[in-house]
């Protein structure tokens, strides 16, 4: 069992850093919101008074942090895990940020002498707390190999994308597919409603058919055909619409950076600004149905 320093404990990493806790794992944890500290040593881990002290903790230190500048932050300052972690340890970043920065920041570890990986997840909070996540690995293979059996502690799925940055890139590609998809599914809903054809029948025929997808099939936008999707629970959470947004946004810094085309991709990024300008409540991204379809509009 390894000793890890786990920094971030949101609604993310709070969890994941329990299953680690469970896995039997010995983990020290830090999050600037002192009560999400003290959780994880209720479950049986241990509360760091600063990141330095949980970066100076393990073999391993893990991070889950809101952004790029956060993750710079945590892992450039003076007092941040570059300066602070053993040498020998191994550094992992499952916060979703742009990829500049996560290949800056594994340079710069690279150059401080640490091996480290960027491993954003996919699963969302219900998969954090299963143990279930999606975990997109950019580094080193020998690396990636030493890095495995902790990461299966939190979830199922654990895939190499290839060098530092890469696991960045493959999420926000996945996301922009996730995002224009929902979009489609959504119009599509709302012009088989205005033809006369019911969701139900919409679903039963395009589920087996090529328009099928996972924002259709598993997660509808649309109340009825998926009873666990959001859309039958007001679209509470879930992933959240400022989350797609955030995701969009970042996939469009990228694909400016290296001159790609995503036309489709920058169309999604303008209507969740929309939505999340628009929408007073948090709300999961399949909600973009309500500006979509406008499904409380006169008829
Ligand atoms: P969150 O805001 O709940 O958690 C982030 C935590 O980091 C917070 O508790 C915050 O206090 C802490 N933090 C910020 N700066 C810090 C610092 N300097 N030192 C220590 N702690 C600090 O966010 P989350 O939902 O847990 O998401 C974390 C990351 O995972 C994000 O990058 C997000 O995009 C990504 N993600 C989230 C989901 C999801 O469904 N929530 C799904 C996939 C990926």
């Amino acid at each position: 069992m390894a000793s890890i320093g786990f920094i971030g404990l949101g609604n993310m990493g709070g969890p994941m850093a329990a299953n680690l806790v469970k896995a039997g794992h010995q983990v020290t944890g830090f999050d600037i919101v002192p009560k999400l500290s003290e959780a994880l040593a209720a479950t049986g881990g241990r509360a760091a008074a600063s990141a330095a002290k949980a970066a100076a903790s393990g073999e391993l230190v893990i991070t889950m942090l809101p952004a790029g500048p956060q993750v710079r932050a945590v892992y450039l300052g003076e007092e941040g895990v570059l300066a602070k972690a053993h040498k020998s340890s191994l550094l992992i970043d499952c916060s979703t940020i742009d990829v500049d920065t996560a290949r800056a920041v594994a340079a710069a570890a690279a150059e401080a002498g640490f091996d480290m990986l960027d491993a954003p997840v996919s699963g969302g909070v219900a998969g954090a707390e299963a143990a279930s996540l999606t975990f997109m690995v950019g580094g080193e293979a020998g690396v990636f190999a030493r890095a495995q059996p902790v990461l299966a502690a939190m979830g199922r799925t654990i895939v190499h994308a290839g060098p530092a940055g890469n696991g960045q890139a493959a999420k926000i590609c996945n996301n922009m597919i996730l995002g224009v998809s929902m979009i489609a599914v959504c119009e599509a809903f709302s012009l088989a409603e205005r033809l006369g054809l019911s969701a139900q029948t919409l679903f039963d025929i395009a589920g087996k058919s090529s328009g099928q997808c996972w924002a259709m099939t598993s997660y509808c936008p649309v109340p009825g055909p998926v009873p666990s999707s959001p859309a039958n629970r007001d679209y509470a959470p879930g992933f959240t619409a400022a989350m797609m947004l955030k995701d969009l946004r970042l996939a469009q810094q990228a694909a400016g950076g290296v001159a790609a085309p995503t036309p489709l991709g920058a169309a999604a990024a303008s209507l969740y600004q929309l939505f999340v300008d628009k929408e007073t409540e948090v709300l999961d991204f399949s909600a973009i149905y309500r500006l979509i379809g406008r499904p409380d509009r006169k008829k």
